[in-house]
């Protein structure tokens, strides 16, 4: 079989889980202290009002009722078997502690839930939501991750979208998850408007040395009513063109850890109400192309790597 150019998420599931495992999407009810006045209002300016988790089934329904009907759905149409609970939308780690784990035990205690991943801010990891979780990996032996948001290491950029934390909370978050030997996803946009090359190379080094497992990319997209929306409108920003943002991604690959899992190349945006979304291209569309690419220039996830440093000290899957 002919090798991949990258870590691709879903070979890495079926060499981990022995069968293929689909992500079903839990969306909660919920906020983010950027949004609820804690560290500020409005949130990071390109978030909407169901905080970055459109694609899922409504908040009102409960965590069983949301698992049972994706994985109907996952079984009729894909005959899946195993399951991945993600808890997806706002900040799941900011929901008070007893519905936190309540919402978890409801996850676990599902039949075929193999693991849980639970997307959350840097700065709202701590030692209560972490005890939670280490709980339930010990009692029902599952696979427990953390989806960290980072967006850039540019703590300038971080700023500029008004995150609510810099690359230091990232650090911290990352020192504390890795004591409890969960695994860590990033969440990164390459192409946001005050980022360069430069701050993509960087990305891509940071994460490689920070031992985290997963990387999710994801290009900007702009929904209307949004502080970035208001400023795309009126030509306060300039976005890269597509071609620039597909050499990122190879640039971004090339530089990182090639044992780093890739669970996204390209992100969706939601269907209405977005002002700028992918080019207007499919998000499959730009994954082939980008994959046509690493062959034509036959180049691959890791090629510049530097091993040399000794980027690994933090990696826990040795
Ligand atoms: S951290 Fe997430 S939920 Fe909170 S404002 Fe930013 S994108 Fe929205």
């Amino acid at each position: 079989m002919k090798k991949s150019r990258y870590n691709i998420y879903s070979e890495h599931l079926i060499k981990k889980f022995g069968g293929k495992v689909y992500k079903l999407p839990v969306n909660l009810p919920g906020t983010c202290p950027n949004r609820d006045g804690t560290l500020g209002f409005g949130g990071c300016i390109f978030c909407d009002e169901q905080g970055s988790g459109f694609d899922a089934l409504p908040n009102t329904l409960t965590v069983w009722e949301q698992l049972r009907r994706n994985k109907d759905f996952f079984r009729r149409r894909f005959n899946a078997e195993k399951f991945i609970a993600y808890f997806q939308a706002f900040t799941n780690t900011y929901l008070p502690l007893e519905q936190f784990a309540a919402n978890i035990g409801a996850a676990a205690a599902e039949e075929d839930i193999v693991g849980i991943s639970v997307s959350t801010r840097p700065d709202c990891i701590n030692e209560d939501y972490l005890n939670v979780l280490t709980r339930v990996r010990d009692e029902k032996n599952l696979d427990i991750n953390i989806e960290l948001g980072l967006q850039t290491v540019n703590y300038h950029t971080l700023r500029k979208i008004n995150r609510g934390h810099t690359l230091a909370e990232f650090l911290d978050a990352v020192l504390r998850i890795h004591r409890r030997q969960f695994e860590i996803c990033a969440h990164l946009i390459l192409n946001l408007p005050w980022d360069d090359m430069q701050d993509v190379i960087e990305n891509a080094k940071i994460i490689s040395a920070l031992g985290v497992r997963y990387v999710k990319l994801h290009s900007l997209y702009i929904v209307r009513g949004t502080k970035l929306g208001d400023m795309y409108e009126r030509g306060e920003i300039r976005l890269i063109s597509l071609e620039e943002y597909v050499r990122r991604v190879i640039t971004f690959l090339e530089y990182l850890d090639p044992e780093i899992v890739i669970q996204r190349l390209v992100g969706k945006g939601p269907k209405n109400e977005v002002l700028f979304c992918n080019w207007d291209a499919s998000w499959w569309k730009i994954k082939t192309e980008l994959e046509r690419l690493l062959e034509e220039e036959d180049t691959w996830q890791g090629k510049k790597f530097n091993y040399l440093n000794g980027c690994r000290a933090l990696r826990r899957w040795d």
